[in-house]
């Protein structure tokens, strides 16, 4: 047993971002500048998009995405029930409703037959999660949400870099929301990006982004008049500073070396678990790039002595940390009290979550901590064997 505690996540940052962070601290510019638009270039051809929108979070990607379609009080716009807050609750902000749907036990995303069914005269759009880097059944989704004229907003705060059948998650839908958390594949501390397709909304977007003003700081080149600034709506505050663009940009550079690495991880766990049928890996979609932000393994209950809170304490117990992902939103109070959601309501996603561990999966993890993780989940499938 390994005697050092393997953490669920370390994000992978070094020399080059320390650097990087260093000298814009030292050129006097801290907040959103030079850095940022370089970031928003490159990122927007890292996954081939026209546009990319650099924010201080992923919700605000989300957020800003439902404000350029112009949500609004009672609409309705559908979200998997297995997914993070923050994918249902920028609907909120509107006074619109989130319709949540169940998930499909394989591959974890949006069931597509279930979406259509919660389609009403109120639907404006759908989310699209791609769950832990595996990319939705965007050919079954989109002709659906285009025969009801919804529109198609993919949260991809685990989808980079995906791609579903050669196109690049970030150039499919209307508007794709990605994030920056100190958790994710690309870290820039916190911070977002937005990126589309679309000409016409852009602009908005980025006025959105800072208070409604008309230009963004920086550009406000015009010699004599540096002070002057219009408000053209109420906005919000979701600006990226320029040190967390810094970290962005020494992320990015490394993005396709970290998801090999990843990648590498992933194919030794599952050749591992291949040994044991107590320990179900992820299904994986032939036709896609998965980026492996989550490894989620499902246990096969039947064949344990233990349920999946005391195979999480007994990894913990041999120094593995590891997490679950998600708790269904419906189970959770607000959402009950809110909207009426109950137990029973998608049982797919409370399959799913009563049998479900994520195990570690960063770029820095040796062949020696993949070893260690394999170990432990084997040694504890074989001591609780029912
Ligand atoms: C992390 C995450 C978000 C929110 O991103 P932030 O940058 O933390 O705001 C949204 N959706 C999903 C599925 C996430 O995992």
């Amino acid at each position: 047993m390994r005697d050092e505690f393997l953490p669920f996540h370390r994000p992978s940052v070094g020399a080059a971002e320390i650097e990087a962070v260093s000298e814009v601290l030292r050129s006097g510019w801290l907040t959103t500048g030079p850095r940022v638009k370089q970031f928003e270039e490159q990122f927007a051809e890292y996954v081939g998009a026209r546009h990319a929108i650099a924010l201080n979070s992923g919700t605000a990607a989300l957020h800003l995405s439902l404000a350029a379609i112009g949500l609004s009080e009672g609409d309705e716009v559908i979200v998997p029930s297995n997914t993070f807050t923050a994918s249902a609750e920028v609907v909120t902000y509107f006074g619109a409703r989130p319709v949540l749907v169940d998930v499909d036990r394989e591959t974890l995303n949006l069931d597509v037959a279930a979406m259509e069914a919660a389609i009403t005269a109120a639907t404006r759009a759908v989310i699209a999660v791609h769950f832990g880097g595996q990319p939705c059944e965007m050919d079954a989704l989109l002709p659906v949400a285009r025969s009801h004229g919804l529109a198609v907003i993919e949260d991809a705060a685990h989808a980079l870099p995906s791609a579903y059948r050669g196109r690049t998650i970030g150039t499919i839908g209307d508007f794709t929301a990605f994030s920056f958390y100190a958790t994710k594949t690309l870290t820039t501390a916190e911070g977002g990006m937005i990126t589309t397709n679309d000409d016409q909304h852009v602009e908005r977007i980025r006025r959105l982004s800072l208070h409604g003003i008309s230009e963004g700081g920086w550009e406000r080149g015009d010699a004599g008049r540096s002070w002057f600034y219009e408000v053209m709506e109420p906005g919000f505050k979701y600006n990226m500073p320029d040190i967390a663009a810094a970290i962005g940009i020494e992320q990015l550079r490394q993005s396709d070396e970290f998801r090999e690495r990843r990648r590498q991880i992933a194919a030794a766990y599952t050749r591992a678990f291949a040994s044991t049928e107590a320990i179900g890996p992820p299904a994986v979609r032939d036709d896609v790039k998965h980026s492996w932000h989550l490894y989620v393994i499902l246990l096969d209950l039947d064949r344990l002595a233990i349920d999946r809170d005391q195979f999480v304490s007994e990894l913990r117990q041999r120094n593995i940390g590891t997490s679950v992902h998600f708790i269904p939103l419906h189970l959770h109070p607000h959402y009950q009290h809110a909207y009426g959601y109950a137990k029973g309501d998608f049982p797919a996603a409370e399959w799913v979550y009563d049998r479900s561990i994520s195990l570690p999966i960063f770029p820095s993890m040796t062949d020696d901590d993949v070893r260690d993780v394999t170990d432990a989940l084997l040694d504890i499938a074989r001591q609780h064997r029912r």
